[in-house]
């Protein structure tokens, strides 16, 4: 049976992708070589990483004066480079999920750390719009897409002081203003690549500005001056990461990518809001475009085990919420066709007419 991959990451990539990749690693570029057993000095993998960089620089269109970085860690571990680099007295982050609380409790080790605004009172449905930015804060923190609860950012706000974004499930789903974020990073296996690479894109000159004494490996400037090569990077994600960044170029770009987001999103929110058995559960100027969240309607709560039977049945997979809201989530990444949406969405009809 067809599988359709809506699985929020590890997450569906490109079949290219995964294909040219399996040929690397079995012989790169016809060397007689595996991928997995060459210096990641060679000129072969040199070739790779700086084509992956240039990638990014071209489709983000990201200005002179910033570095793209290939680390390890996860973005787990920006939450505390992050700080280590950036805070030196204060910073301020807005709490929109899971991950941007988490962001935000580490900084706390590093310095004052203030939660300018919170969605938790409504188990982050919703993204908050009243708030302060204060101007003496060293940086303001963002989570543009909030994998778990559904809900995102997609517009570059203006901000008074550095923006600073984790842009983990949501970056190359649209066109970004690089310009105007001192560092946008993320963990790749979401949207891009197998995981085991993290992604940063760092603005040089607001490097260096804190007083402390930051760790070797932790320290961007390390990173930047050995173009990820300090020490050895995570050379298979970084392949991956780079046929996806093909793909995505031959495909028409972000601004493509964005059309076909929105082409997913509004034919699933449309089932979702049309069908009565079912109800989103991010409040609608906030929905994500990339991890799609809904339950059954209250009246109709005791078919969710029955829907979930059903919609595996069909070839759905990963579509299970996440354990802190229940129901179903959809993850809609760049590599997923729109084909798969409308295998769910005939599946939530199929299943209501049938009732
Ligand atoms: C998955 C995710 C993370 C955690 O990424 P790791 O690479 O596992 O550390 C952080 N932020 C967001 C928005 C995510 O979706």
């Amino acid at each position: 049976m067809k599988k359709y991959n809506f699985n929020a990451g590890p997450s569906i990539l490109p079949r290219e992708v995964i294909e040219e990749t399996a040929k690397a690693v079995l012989d790169l570029n016809g060397i007689g070589l595996s991928l997995l057993e060459i210096s990641h000095r060679s000129k072969d993998f040199q070739a790779v990483i700086d084509e992956a960089v240039a990638l990014f620089k071209e489709l983000l269109d990201i200005p002179e004066g910033y570095s793209v970085l290939f680390l390890g860690g996860g973005a787990s571990m920006q939450f505390c480079m992050v700080p280590y680099n950036f805070l030196d007295k204060k910073a301020a982050y807005l709490n929109t999920g899971t991950w941007a609380n988490k962001a935000l409790k580490e900084a706390k080790n590093f310095g004052e750390a203030l939660e300018v605004a919170s969605s938790k009172d409504k188990t982050y449905s919703y993204i908050p719009k009243d708030y302060v930015i204060p101007t003496d804060a060293d940086y303001f923190h963002i989570t543009t897409n909030n994998t778990i609860y559904g809900t995102e950012i997609r517009k570059d706000i203006d901000c008074p002081v550095p923006l600073i974004a984790d842009m983990s499930s949501d970056i190359f789903s649209r066109p970004v203003d690089v310009s105007k974020y001192a560092c946008i990073y993320g963990g790749a296996q979401k949207n891009l690549a197998p995981s085991g690479v993290t992604f940063v894109i760092v603005k040089n000159d607001a490097l260096g500005k804190v007083s402390r004494t930051i760790p070797t490996m932790l320290d961007y400037r390390t990173h930047v001056e050995g173009g990820s090569m300090f020490n050895t990077p995570p050379v298979l994600p970084i392949y991956a990461a780079m046929q996806t960044l093909r793909w995505i170029k031959a495909q028409g770009g972000v601004k493509e990518m964005q059309r076909r987001a929105e082409e997913r999103a509004a034919l699933l929110y449309g089932e979702i809001d049309s069908n009565p058995l079912f109800r989103g559960t991010a409040a609608t100027d906030d929905r994500s475009f990339m991890n799609i969240d809904f339950v059954m309607a209250d009246e109709y709560k005791e078919l969710e085990a029955d829907f979930m039977a059903y919609a595996q049945s069909k070839g759905m997979v990963g579509i299970k919420g996440h354990r802190s809201i229940g129901g179903f989530r959809a993850s809609c990444y760049n590599a997923l066709p729109l084909e798969a949406v409308q295998a769910l969405v005939d599946c939530m009809r199929s299943f209501k007419n049938n009732l």
